[in-house]
C-alpha cells in the first residue's frame, strides 16, 4: 500500500484502528519511518512503515501478527479525540448547527462503533462551527465592508456601521449596525399601508445585543420588513441611530 505522504498514512492508520476497534502506542516516529504496536500489552500486533526512495511517498513495510490476539476496545477509543471527531462529523454539523451531543454520539456509534463523552462532543461542535462559520470576531469584522458593498451594489440603500474604541490598546469594538435595502424602502412608499411597527428581539451568542426591526404591512396584509439594526440596548439613543 502506497500513501501520498506521512500525514496520509497516519490518517488511514487511524481510520483503520478506529474501525477495527483497537488503539496503538507509537514506538518510533521520525520524518522517514514509523513504528507502532497495539495498545494492549499482551497483543503482538505491530506495524512498520517508512518513506520510499522518492522521499515523499510512504509504504507499509510490515505488519507483525496481522490478526490481533487482544479483544480490542469497547466503545471508547483514545484515537477518537476532539480533532478526529470534528473531521468525521463536520458535514453533519454543517447541515444542522444545533445538532445535539446525543445525536453526534449516535452517529459515531453507528458509523465507527465508538462513543465519546457528550460534553466533549459539545466542545467539538463549537470548534467545528468555528471552522465552518469563522470566528464571531472575524464575522463582525466583515460588517464595515459589508455596509460599503450594500451601498455600492444596491444604490439608494442605507447601510451604516458604528464602532467605538474603549481601550487605546485594543482594536475597535463593534457598536451598532443599520441596514435598509432600496427595494424595501421603495415598496414602503408604493405598496404598503400607512402603518409601521417597530420591535426588538434579544440576541443570544457571544456579543448579545438587540435586533431592532421596522416592519410595514402591504396591500395583502403581509409583513414587509424594511429596516433592521443591531444595537447594544433598546433605548431612545439607539432608535435615533436608525433615523
Ligand atoms: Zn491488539
Amino acid at each position: 500500500m502506497i500513501f501520498t505522504d506521512k500525514a496520509h498514512f497516519l490518517s488511514v492508520l487511524r481510520d483503520y484502528c478506529i474501525q477495527s476497534g483497537f488503539a496503538i502506542v507509537v514506538d518510533r516516529s521520525s520524518p522517514t519511518s514509523f513504528t507502532a504496536q497495539c495498545l494492549e500489552l499482551n497483543c503482538n500486533w505491530r506495524i512498520h512503515s517508512s518513506v520510499l526512495p522518492d522521499g515523499t511517498t510512504w509504504a507499509i513495510k510490515s505488519i507483525k501478527d496481522s490478526e490481533h490476539t487482544c479483544r480490542g476496545l469497547y466503545e471508547r477509543n483514545p484515537l477518537v479525540n476532539v480533532k478526529c471527531a470534528a473531521s468525521k462529523l463536520i458535514d453533519d454539523i454543517r447541515a444542522n448547527n444545533d445538532i445535539t451531543g446525543k445525536t453526534l454520539n449516535d452517529l459515531l456509534w453507528t458509523r465507527y462503533g465508538v462513543q465519546m463523552a457528550t460534553s466533549t462532543l459539545y466542545k467539538m461542535r463549537s470548534i467545528a462551527l468555528r471552522e465552518i462559520n469563522g470566528g464571531h470576531d472575524e464575522s463582525y469584522g466583515h460588517l464595515p465592508r459589508y455596509c460599503e458593498m450594500v451601498k455600492q451594489t444596491n444604490p439608494g440603500s442605507a447601510a451604516k456601521c458604528a464602532w467605538r474604541k474603549n481601550d487605546p490598546q485594543l482594536s475597535l469594538t463593534f457598536s451598532r449596525i443599520f441596514i435598509s435595502f432600496k427595494g424595501a424602502i421603495d415598496g414602503l412608499g408604493t405598496g404598503c399601508r400607512i402603518f409601521i411597527g417597530v420591535d426588538g428581539a434579544h440576541l443570544k451568542g457571544n456579543y448579545a445585543g438587540v435586533l431592532l426591526s421596522a416592519v410595514a404591512i402591504d396591500a395583502n396584509n403581509e409583513l414587509n420588513p424594511f429596516a433592521w439594526a443591531i444595537v447594544s440596548v433598546e433605548d431612545g439613543k439607539n432608535w435615533k441611530f436608525l433615523i
